[in-house]
Order: structure tokens, then sequence, then C-alpha cells
């Protein structure tokens, strides 16, 4: 059992289905108990009917009158020998004639009191049980009336009781299993969404479905706090403090991703490296404060420039990337070019007033012409921008182009 979900739907359904087969089977026996004792209190009330019957006709030595009301006692319900013995225990009548003058010896006759026998099983299979009535006649004991008293009622009875509690038994499991399986899902859902996530997050993909956090319950208080956790990670670890571009990680993400989608949907890819030229110079001339307001103010500028599929990403210090998907080489030069020109038209201000102008080079490589491997696009890029240093800066260059030098 390895989920939660088996593991809480085993542990009620055992606990429901113990309880109950418990209950059920105290039910049965119980009523089973209380069955026997009420049988053995009728039983008892015919048998003394039969012996003081009995005292009257041993007297008037009317044994017509015996006979027929030992008839008569048969003829009642779960009743199957009734017999009358003298003090000897020898059978002076009984239900069938052939038994008179036999010996009884299934219950001590030496008590005073009525008795029960043992039960026994008779030549019928029936459960029975021999229930004595002393015949008395004026302070004097005469004999003694015997019944042998059938169960079989009650047998009956608890079957057919049983029979019930066991229908009731398997309609109730059977819900009690279907209530098991939805609480295990309600609880468990939620708790393998989050487990899902976590997986997810922990391998760098952040856009995950929420679920759970309805729930006013502590799953629901998990779920929001897991989601708000989640949020601020994306942050931490998707977006770059100072700029609030994307990081680096999630650059490399996007560009195997968008790379797999060109390469699905036959549509091309253009890859931007850009270098803030003499950026060292900022920082040496106004500090380390100014430098990281002309990064943000540069990270403005490209968002200012770029399409909303595009991925803007700070790579390194000074240096950013963006990735355009679906785009061609005359695309990607309107864009670089846009971008470069308005680098260098929007220069940064200083509270003072003085303007820091800016430039940007720019190198430029497209996937899959000119190659087929993410990982070498980047460094084709790099190159491109690295040539674009080496012209002047303030300028674009493609990798296509650094290919025809080099050849
Ligand atoms: P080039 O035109 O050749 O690119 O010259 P450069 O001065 O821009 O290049 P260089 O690599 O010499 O210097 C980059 C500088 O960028 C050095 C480093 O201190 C600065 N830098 C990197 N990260 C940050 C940052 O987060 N904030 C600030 N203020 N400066 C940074
Ligand atoms: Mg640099
Ligand atoms: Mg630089």
């Amino acid at each position: 059992m390895k989920t939660l979900k088996a593991k809480i739907s085993v542990q009620i359904i055992c606990l429901i289905v113990g309880a109950q087969l418990a209950t059920g089977l105290l039910i049965v026996f119980q009523v089973h108990k209380a069955m026997h004792h009420e049988n053995h209190n009728l039983g008892l009330a015919v048998a003394y009917d039969l012996a003081h019957v009995c005292a009257k006709s041993l007297i008037s030595a009317d044994l017509a009158e015996l006979r027929n009301y030992i008839r008569y006692t048969m003829s009642q319900e779960y009743v199957t020998q009734a017999m009358v013995v003298d003090n000897d225990c020898r059978i002076v009548m009984h239900n069938n004639l052939a038994k008179v003058g036999e010996q009884y010896s299934r219950v001590c006759l030496q008590q005073e009191m009525p008795l029960f026998g043992e039960h026994y099983t008779n030549e019928r299979g029936e459960t029975v049980v021999d229930i004595l009535a002393p015949i008395e006649a004026g302070g004097v004991r005469l004999g003694s009336a015997i019944l042998t008293y059938s169960h079989i009622g009650i047998d009956n009875e608890v079957t057919i009781l049983t029979r019930k509690i066991f229908l009731i038994f398997f309609i109730s499991s059977m819900i009690a299993i279907l209530f098991a399986i939805l609480l295990a899902e309600y609880v468990s859902r939620p708790i393998r969404h989050l487990s899902r996530a976590a997986d997810e997050l922990g391998s760098g993909q952040f856009n995950i479905k929420k679920m759970g956090t309805k729930y006013s319950d502590e799953i629901g208080e998990l779920a929001r706090s897991f989601y708000v956790m989640a949020g601020k990670l994306e942050k931490e670890i998707c977006h770059d403090t100072l700029t609030g571009l994307h990081t680096r990680n999630v650059f490399q993400i996007r560009l195997a991703e968008e790379c797999a989608n060109s390469l699905r949907h036959n549509s091309p890819l253009a890859l931007l490296m850009l270098d803030v030229d003499h950026f060292k110079k900022v920082n040496d001339t106004h500090g380390h404060g100014v430098g990281d307001a002309v990064l943000r103010h540069i990270a403005a500028t490209l968002h200012e420039a770029n399409r909303v599929g595009d991925c803007l990403a700070r790579y390194g210090g000074e240096e950013f990337v963006v990735l355009l998907p679906a785009t061609q080489r005359q695309g990607a030069l309107h864009v670089a070019e846009k971008i470069r020109q308005r680098i260098e038209t929007h220069s940064f201000q200083l509270p003072d007033g003085t303007k820091i102008p800016l430039t940007v080079s720019i190198g430029i490589a497209l996937f899959p012409e000119d190659t087929g491997e993410y990982a070498w696009l980047l460094e084709l890029a790099d190159q491109a921008m690295y040539e674009a240093k080496k012209k002047g800066r303030n300028t674009v260059v493609e990798a296509s182009a650094l290919k025809s030098t080099d050849a």
C-alpha cells in the first residue's frame, strides 16, 4: 500500500466493516440468548400445565384424561416428546405408548426444583432440551412431567435474523467502501496535485495549475501556503532582482523549448545578444548605484521595443539576451536595429539633468539557419556581439556575416 488514497480507504473500510461485523454478531448472540430464555420459559409453562393435569389424573387414576392431555401437549408448538415418570424414573405415560414402562435417565430427578436438561440433538436433527416439572399432590411428590422442547423455532428465527443482518451488513459495507474511496480521493487528490506541482517546481516549471485552494480546511491552508511559496520561488528564481527581466536559467529553458518548437513547426527563431558599451566607465564615473539604474533603464527600453511572446533575459552583468520566436532574418535585424537606436536616442538622465549617453553592441544568430544546435546558437550570437565590439561598438552584427568573414 503505497498511496495515501489506498491507506485511507483500507483503514476506513476495515474500521467500518469490523465495527459492523462486531455489532451484527453481538446482536445475533443477544437475540439468540433472549430467545433461548423465552423458549425455556414457554416450555416450562407447558411442562407445569402437564404436571398439574398429571397430579389430578394420577390421584383419580384417570389415565385416559392423562393420555388426552399428553396428546394436547404434543399439539403445542415445539413439543417433540411428552411423558410422565414416577419417582423411580419409570415412564408411566408417553406420547409414544411403546415407551411406557421404559426407564428414563436423561434428567437427574433427585433435584427438587424443575430442571432443564442438557441440550442434545434428537433423531430429526433438531436441538432439543428436556424440561422437567414435578408432579405433587398434598406436598407429596408423585413423579415428574417431562417435555422435550425443540429449539427449531429459535434456530429458524436466528437464521432469518442472521441473513437480514448479513444483508444489511453487505449493503452498508458497500456504502462504507464507496464512502471510504470518496473520502480518500477528497483528501489525497489535492495532496497528489501538490506533490506533482512540487516536482514541476523542482524541474523549473513555474506555470503550475492551482488546485485545492478553495478547501476551507487544513488541506486548503497547505495548498494556499504552497502556491504563495511557489510564487515567491518563481520570482526569486525566474526574475532578475535588479531589472525584473528573466534570469539566465529561465532563458536556457525557454531557449531549449523554443528550439524544439521551431523544429516541430518549421518556424525560424532568432537570438539577440546585447552588451552595453563601455559600461564600466558609467560605474567608474557615476558609481554603482547609477550603474544599476542604467541597467534598469536599458531593461525597460528592451521591454518597450519587444513583442509579448519574446523572451527577455539578463544574461550576465551588463549583457542581455532576446529570444524572438517565429522571426526571420529580416525581422531579427529590424528588432535589433530598433533596440540599438532606441538605446542610443534614449540616454539615461541623472536627477541633476546630466545625460549619460548609452549604446549597445548586438549579435544575431538564427535557428536553424545559422546552426541546428541550440547550445551553439548562444555561442554564435556571442561571437557576433564581440564582432560588433570589434567593429567599433553601437552596431549590429549577424552570425552569418561572421562565417563569411572567417571564410
Ligand atoms: P565593453 O564595451 O567592452 O563591453 O566594455 P564594458 O565596460 O561594458 O565591459 P566590461 O566587461 O569591462 O565591464 C562590465 C562592467 O559591468 C564591470 C562590472 O562592474 C559591471 N557590472 C556588472 N554587473 C553589474 C551590476 O549588476 N551593476 C552594476 N552597477 N555594474 C555591473
Ligand atoms: Mg560585458
Ligand atoms: Mg559591456
